[in-house]
């Protein structure tokens, strides 16, 4: 375990290890970076790595975006930077090497992962949910249902699954019709009478509706099966949703496919 002298003096706790996706550097010195991270045991986390700017630097490609490394942390106490004292590369994102639309989905998770956690807050599940999209879009999974998976398992972990049976807002049981209306704010279904009260809806058939309820149900893992009629449908109201829970629309929604096609 490295130990980082000039930070001695502060108040480091002890180093800790776990493994973590990169989600975004930062240049902050001319000769360190800002991360970002996903770790698996301690959720988001931000941190000085010193000297990663430099040439040969210990920390050269385990920092590239994406990359998923075995880190070592000084947590810092108050609202200090964690400091990364060591960072070794297990696995490199690659899309590059395939397609701009791997790459894009690739930023997209990198976005949502920032966007949806907090720091210190771990979620072992959304991480591992993290590194299996990535494997989808790394290796030769659709694009388009690894980032649906990828979205709809992510609100479930965190406890945003829209609910599909009960009025969001009288509570009642909502007759299933051939299409139905889905309230964002509320996060689910509305009945016939609470309807007109609603700000933001989206009209929803019932297939898709089916096959949503499905999709976020715990046991669901990547790589998921969706109908083709069904995708464009299910893609728009998932991101319209995570736009209202997230408060903004994210940047890299815009390039998510919109159609599904199974030779991508
Ligand atoms: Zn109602």
């Amino acid at each position: 375990m490295v130990s980082n002298p000039s930070y001695n003096e502060s108040k480091a706790v002890a180093a800790e290890q776990t493994t973590a996706i990169v989600l975004r550097t930062i240049e902050f010195s001319e000769t360190s970076l800002i991360v970002t991270l996903l770790t698996r045991d301690f959720g988001r986390v931000s941190a000085i790595a010193k000297g990663a700017r430099r040439p040969k630097s210990t920390f050269e490609g385990s920092l590239d975006l994406l990359a998923v490394c075995r880190v070592v942390l000084i947590r810092k106490s108050t609202d200090a930077l964690d400091l990364l004292t060591e960072a070794k590369l297990h696995r490199r994102f690659r899309a590059a090497e395939r397609s701009l639309d791997r790459v894009y989905a690739g930023y997209y998770i990198a976005e949502m992962l920032r966007l949806l956690t907090d720091d210190h807050d771990p979620h072992p599940d959304l991480y591992d949910l993290a590194i299996n999209a990535l494997a989808q879009i790394d290796g030769d999974g659709n694009v388009a249902l690894a980032m649906l998976g990828f979205d709809i398992q992510a609100l479930r972990l965190l406890g945003h699954s829209p609910e599909l049976r009960r009025c969001t807002d009288c509570g009642d049981v909502v007759a299933r019709e051939s299409r139905m209306v889905f309230a964002l704010l509320g996060g689910g279904v509305v009945c016939h009478r609470c309807r007109a009260k609603q700000n933001q809806t989206v009209s929803m058939r019932l297939e898709s509706i089916d096959h949503l309820e499905r999709l976020q149900s715990a046991n669901v893992s990547l790589p998921i099966e969706v109908k083709p009629q069904v995708y464009g449908e299910l893609r728009a109201v998932i991101s319209r949703y995570i736009q209202t829970i997230v408060g903004t629309m994210p940047r890299m929604q815009r390039f998510l496919p919109t159609r599904l096609t199974t030779g991508d």
